[in-house]
């Protein structure tokens, strides 16, 4: 269903009206984690300063330590309903229980499954029955062939809008947290019709690869980029030290104003 064989055009999928497909690069931004309802607008209105139009946060964290942030749960999800009424933009969040699908659906325009949870097959499924878009990470040891497979779950409960996100795999090298494989857009382009996005940020995991993993995403033709910002990012709860600042937007603006021209997108 996910390939390319018998749907041979490259597919958009519309997030709030949004498109994220092959005549745009889409810029999907906000706070890692939802944490208070003025960083979470704070963040929004840095997002959509730097040309985002949807907005990213995570109400349901799932995090590698049982005794890191977890998230606020539906609080988070309604702040996130909040700051869309505001800002006007549509919202990106995770789900990560089969469970809590119809719940995180009731407020996402767009559903969320992280690397964490890329081969968890009933969440996959359930997303795939929730009549809403879903964002699918790449699993961080999964092969471009297992990342398709899975979306391939989704794509079996009747639901073909799906973007697939490639967020960075494990590799021996430890100079940043995951390694961009940047050649996996194209590889996955090739293979599945589906819009395929980089999130440069956990990726790296640093702020300054942020913006050269970005242009790298842009230039090898990735159809949006996902990016952490947060407000105070010395004070985050999440994720910090790859959050982009104020003082980033301008260039941030700047790259998704020039790279995609260039390549004759908009
Ligand atoms: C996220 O985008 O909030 C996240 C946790 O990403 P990943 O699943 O790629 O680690």
């Amino acid at each position: 269903l996910v390939s390319r064989e018998n749907h041979p055009e490259r597919s958009t999928v519309h997030v709030g009206g949004v498109p994220i497909g092959p005549d745009t690069v889409t810029l999907i931004a906000g706070p890692c984690a939802v944490e208070t309802p003025g960083q979470t607008l704070d963040a929004a209105l840095m997002a959509r300063a730097a040309g985002a139009t949807l907005l990213r946060g995570g109400a349901f964290k799932p995090r590698t330590s049982p005794y890191a942030f977890q998230g606020l749960g539906e609080r988070g999800l309604r702040i996130l309903a909040d700051v869309r009424e505001e800002t006007g933009l549509p919202i990106v969040t995770e789900v990560v229980d089969a469970q809590d699908v119809e719940l995180v659906a009731s407020y996402a325009d767009m559903l969320q499954v992280g690397t964490r949870n890329a081969q968890n097959f009933a969440l996959l499924q359930a997303v795939g029955a929730a009549g809403r878009p879903v964002m699918l990470k790449r699993g961080m040891n999964a092969t471009i062939e297992e990342w398709l497979m899975a979306a391939e779950y989704i794509a079996q409960r009747g639901n073909l809008d799906i973007v697939l996100c490639e967020r960075g795999i494990r590799t021996f090298e430890t100079a940043t947290r995951n390694t961009l494989d940047v050649s996996a857009v194209p590889v996955a382009q090739r293979l599945s019709h589906l819009p395929v996005i980089v999130d440069p940020s956990h990726s790296g995991g640093r702020r300054d690869l942020v913006l050269p993993l970005t242009r790298a995403a842009i230039a090898v033709g990735a159809d949006g980029v996902i990016i952490d910002v947060h407000p105070q990012p010395e004070l985050a709860l999440c994720d910090g030290p790859q959050a982009l600042i104020d003082g980033d937007l301008e260039e941030l603006a700047g790259v998704m104003r020039d790279l995609p021209a260039l390549l004759g997108k908009s």
